[in-house]
């Protein structure tokens, strides 16, 4: 395990970082040779906020957090994997096109992904016409797939499209490369924070801006600065965990129509593993919104990953915890048989709403609110800075994108500042 260089806080410094996440992590990054002094604070007693690698059982590596590098052939990420010599998996994703078993036969799945196609079409021209209305508003009436192109939006944008901005849905951009790391997205950040000043277990609660030099108040005391950059979950900045004095309403309003979406996941163990395929897909033709999607022995370790989004994952994690367990098996026994509920034990689940510091998964614009990410991007006075996966244009709700907006706003920061 790579150790944070971890300090205390001091009671003075150039620039105050804000979390230890991808964007703190490239912020931070892109301030180390700049002779300005400066520090990460992390709520956390971790980096890598929704990056976060556990060892869910002594043979299986579980990204509880982000786990695709998405986009690969643009995702900086790669780069500093390949520097630090992590093993990249290229494997193309299970999601697509593949699907074990008979619960959603070649014939129907081919349906289906036509459907889905010819929605994203529409989307598309609806989002070329500048209109930005419900993304709902693009699925054909009475298309039967609609209720499962409704739960791919659960799993991209962690809500259904009836809470999604076409133009934003649109903006998005995917390169259609994914690929992986063997020892975890989380584990890469943990490795790429190794050498950077940070104080964990640092919870901010105020930044008060009416000074000349900016005072933050944290659990571990209080802090003088010239900049902050902030880069927490826009659901922290809705809520006012963090408060600002004077206040922004700006950015409160901006963050709450870039609320985070839900998705979560669970790790369950897998007995008699050789019997199902490693890298394989499965799921349902369930012609819900409900439903979980498996991902089959991922690195051909002896488990099954089960992914859900949306109002469904909120509902589960709801019931407590052990209840996406509880119904992946459900799910799975129904699909491949009895069987399978003996063979199957839970190891981990995340409950994303419920954590504190993310309080959701991902962001994606509310209907009519596409224009938000760049009004909450927008520097304050030349002194507040704002990063994170919200504020970026094509890559939000990814790792990769709240690192590049990181140096974004680190840059935003030095150009403000005189030269030595
Ligand atoms: C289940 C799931 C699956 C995902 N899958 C993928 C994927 O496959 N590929 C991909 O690219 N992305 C994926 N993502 C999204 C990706 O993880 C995030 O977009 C990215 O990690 C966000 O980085 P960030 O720096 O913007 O925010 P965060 O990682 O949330 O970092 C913000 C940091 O601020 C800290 N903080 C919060 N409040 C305070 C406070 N008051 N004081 C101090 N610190 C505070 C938090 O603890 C956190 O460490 C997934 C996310 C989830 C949850």
């Amino acid at each position: 395990m790579t150790r944070s260089k971890k300090v205390s806080l001091p009671s003075s410094v150039d620039i105050a970082i804000i979390g230890a996440g991808a964007a703190g992590l490239g912020a931070a990054h892109a301030l180390k040779d700049s002779g300005r002094s400066f520090i990460v604070l992390e709520a956390r007693d971790r980096v890598g906020g929704r990056g976060h690698t556990v060892i869910a059982a002594p043979d299986i590596v579980f990204d509880v957090g982000c786990g695709w590098l998405h986009s690969a052939n643009q995702n900086s990420f790669v780069k500093i994997a390949e520097g630090l010599n992590f093993e990249i998996n290229k494997d193309l994703p299970p999601w697509r096109d593949r699907a074990y078993g008979n619960a959603f036969p070649r014939e129907q799945r081919d349906d289906f992904i036509r459907s889905m196609d010819e929605f994203f079409v529409r989307m598309h021209g609806a989002a070329k016409l500048g209109m930005d209305a419900p993304a709902s508003t693009c699925l054909e009436p009475g298309n039967r797939w609609n209720p499962m192109i409704d739960a791919i939006s659960t799993y991209i944008n962690g809500a259904e499209l009836d809470r999604v901005s076409i133009l934003d849905f649109d903006a998005y951009e995917d390169t259609s490369l994914n690929w992986r790391v063997r020892r975890g997205y989380g584990t890469l950040m943990a490795a790429y924070g190794a050498t950077l000043p940070l104080a964990l277990n640092c919870v901010v609660t105020l930044i008060d801006h009416s000074a000349k030099r900016l005072r933050i108040e944290t659990s571990l005391g209080t802090l003088a600065t010239d900049k902050v950059l902030v880069t927490v979950p826009t659901n922290l900045i809705a809520d006012e965990a963090i408060r600002f004095h004077p206040a922004l309403p700006e950015k409160v309003d901006a963050a709450s129509k870039l609320p985070l979406g839900l998705a979560d996941k669970v790790m369950l163990a897998l007995e008699d593993a050789e019997q199902l395929p490693k890298e394989g897909n499965l799921r349902a033709a369930t012609m819900r919104t409900e439903m979980g999607t498996y991902h089959l022995r991922p690195f051909g370790q002896p488990c099954v990953e089960g992914f859900f989004g949306g109002r469904f994952a909120r509902a589960l994690e709801d019931e407590g915890r052990g209840a996406i367990a509880a119904y992946s098996i459900d799910e799975i026994a129904s699909i491949l048989g009895n069987d399978f509920r003996r063979k199957l034990k839970p190891l981990k689940e995340s409950r994303w709403a419920h954590d504190p510091f993310a309080r959701g998964s991902y962001s994606h614009a509310l209907p009519g609110h596409a224009d938000k990410r760049a009004v909450l991007a927008a520097p304050v006075d030349g002194r507040l800075f704002f990063a994170g996966e919200a504020t970026s244009a094509h890559f939000f709700s990814t790792a990769h994108g709240a690192r590049d907006s990181g140096e974004r706003a680190a840059k935003e920061v030095l150009a403000e500042m005189p030269t030595r």
